[in-house]
């Protein structure tokens, strides 16, 4: 029977996580003894001390990693046994679903309902999805002459490190952890400080499924120290990272001045939902717009934070719909199973919320709906529309990584295009329009990792994900992430 409020409270009252970081198959304090403290949003309570991990923490992970990629002993495993493995993780992370969502809501504030059936569940159909494709991806011979042999094998590349942030810590944690492991890459994970307890119950379930001890290993800790010692090991083949725009460029850095590892960023956006002038379903529009902003509080990378509408009649009742929508969305306490949207992950999130907020009015902009600023110890920024936004202000250009969406308005369809294209960033947008082919035209033309027509945020394991220009470079998702963990090899053999 689903849990109510009251017994995921009780649940949270008693919670003891574990909060030391998993090296080689083991639970391990960090070698400082030092912790930082983890803080859930929800109330301001101190849920655990975290072990804070740096180099030589780091250290004794990558060598766990490195040691175990070279004995073979996941590298070589048959194909079978290796999916066996994963399928079973996958399952484990199932059976410990409420457990494990427990942490990832008290962690970053994400409403227990989404933790439950969308983080959790995205994980382990991520690692389940990986763990199938073991034994249904084929290496290429390649058309030689007759007298000769050309084999183009996929090889892992070594020991992956993996830097996540906090917005979706399991999804996205499983998004690098499953492609390298299911090409026989070894881990070494570095999950966000806000959100370090569901990364260490992940690797306790993925010795109890069998992965050999070094393969996955978490090392907790804070970016500067752990993320940085784990950007510039020498023994790290690849870096797998996303976050902010400002800490990939460090991750760029890392590499260059260390071993030049390999670096795939998935990065920020200011994702345009593009509405034009002849969209007939209004109502469809107006509440998959608020969606698309509000899920998660709007502390997604491909959030469509920015409206861009042609013409000012459709932008009235579409923005009377969504004001309406946003009547019906529950927000509050993330525990409440009925609750859509929780509070911001931090106070410092918050408070560079509040920052975005305090511009509007200072260049003709007005709030539609909410706009208020909470202080203290209350992180819940209510659903907020802003229109008359310049689209070369920084509230049209920046990311707010909140639950508030920007409005600017287009003269037509050029203009509506440039506008959409016209940022840093190139993650994700979408058009709306009645006329399929003047949608699929207007499609072709945005600069996104992923597109949308006519609907917003629809995705699965199946497709590519990744950004254009500042959103970064590399795709998760798919079986074209494999290729981000693997490296072509040629063996030439002479038949002759
Ligand atoms: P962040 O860049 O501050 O932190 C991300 C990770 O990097 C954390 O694990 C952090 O500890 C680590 N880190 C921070 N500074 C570091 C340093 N100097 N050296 C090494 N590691 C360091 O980002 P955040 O605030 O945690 O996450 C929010 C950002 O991530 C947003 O900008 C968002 O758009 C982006 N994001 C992008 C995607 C995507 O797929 N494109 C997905 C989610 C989030």
């Amino acid at each position: 029977m689903a849990l109510d409020k009251d017994a995921w409270v009780k649940r949270a009252l008693e919670l003891k996580p574990e909060s030391r970081m998993y090296i080689n198959g083991a639970y391990v304090d960090s070698a400082s003894g030092k912790t930082f403290d983890d803080i859930s949003p929800r109330d301001q309570r101190v849920i655990a001390k975290i072990a804070a991990g740096d180099t030589e923490d780091v250290n004794r992970a990558v060598a766990a990693a490195k040691a175990t990629f070279d004995s073979g002993v996941w590298r070589e495993m048959n194909p079978r046994d290796k999916k066996a493995i994963m399928l079973k993780w996958a399952d484990l992370i199932r059976e410990h679903q409420e457990e494990l969502a427990l942490l990832e809501t008290l962690d970053v504030g994400k409403p227990i309902s989404d933790s439950l059936n969308v983080d959790v569940m995205g994980c382990a159909r991520t690692i389940q999805w990986y763990g199938e494709a073991i034994d249904k991806t084929y290496d290429e011979i390649a058309p030689a002459p007759r007298n000769a042999l050309a084999m183009i094998t996929r090889e892992p590349l070594g020991v992956i490190g993996a830097v996540v942030p906090w917005n979706y810590p399991m999804i996205i944690s499983s998004w690098k952890v499953a492609p390298a492991l299911a090409m026989g890459n070894s881990v070494v994970l570095k999950p966000a400080e806000q959100s370090s307890l569901s990364a260490i119950l992940l690797a306790r379930l993925a010795t109890e499924a069998g992965i050999p001890d070094g393969v996955f290993n978490v090392v907790t800790g804070l970016g500067l120290e752990a993320g940085q010692a784990l950007a510039r090991h020498m023994d790290v083949a690849k870096l797998a990272f996303t976050g902010s725009g400002l800490t990939g460029r460090k991750m760029l850095q890392y590499a260059a001045e260390s071993n030049m590892k390999q670096v795939a960023l998935e990065l920020g956006g200011k994702s345009p939902q593009v509405v034009l002038d002849d969209v007939k379903d209004l109502d469809a529009c107006a509440s998959t717009l608020a969606w698309g902003i509000y899920y998660n509080a709007g502390q997604t990378c491909n959030a469509g934070s920015r409206i861009i509408v042609q013409g000012q009649k459709i932008k009235e009742q579409l923005f009377e719909k969504m004001s309406t929508f946003v009547d019906t969305f529950p927000v509050g306490d993330c525990l409440d199973p009925s609750v859509y949207m929780g509070p911001i992950v931090s106070t410092q999130q918050r408070d560079r919320v509040n920052h975005y907020l305090d511009m509007v009015g200072k260049n003709g902009e007005s709030f539609v709906y909410g706009g208020d600023q909470p202080t203290g110890d209350d992180n819940l920024i209510k659903p907020t529309l802003i229109d008359g936004v310049q689209h070369d202000s920084a509230l049209s250009q920046e990311e707010i990584f909140g639950p508030v969406i920007v409005a600017v308005d287009a003269k037509d369809e050029t203009d509506a295009l440039a506008k959409a294209n016209g940022t840093q960033y190139g993650l994700a947008a979408s058009v709306w329009s009645s006329d399929i082919s003047r949608a699929h035209n207007f499609a072709r033309k945005l600069r996104a990792g992923t597109v949308w027509v006519n609907t917003f945020d629809m995705s699965d394991v199946i497709t590519p994900f990744g950004g254009f220009n500042g959103s970064g470079a590399g795709r998760d998702k798919s079986l074209h992430a494999l290729n981000n963990y693997s490296a072509l090899k040629t063996t030439w053999v002479d038949l002759s």
